[in-house]
């Protein structure tokens, strides 16, 4: 499951029910990019990653 179940009232973002489906989505949707699951209420949201923590992670 890939496809948004709705959109988020409080930002307009696309809302996926599980941490899992966000990330699948990430991958489909946005490939090469530094994407990754958020939480926003019940649902999950998907984000670039903070410039601060992609350096984070690379050293
Ligand atoms: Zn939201």
């Amino acid at each position: 499951m890939t496809r948004p179940v709705g959109i988020c009232r409080w930002c307009g973002k696309h809302l996926y029910p599980r941490r899992r489906d966000a990330r699948r989505a990430a991958r489909v949707l946005h490939p090469g990019h530094h994407m990754r699951p958020y939480r926003c209420g019940r649902h999950w949201h998907i984000g670039h990653i903070a410039l601060w923590r992609v350096r984070g992670m690379a050293s």
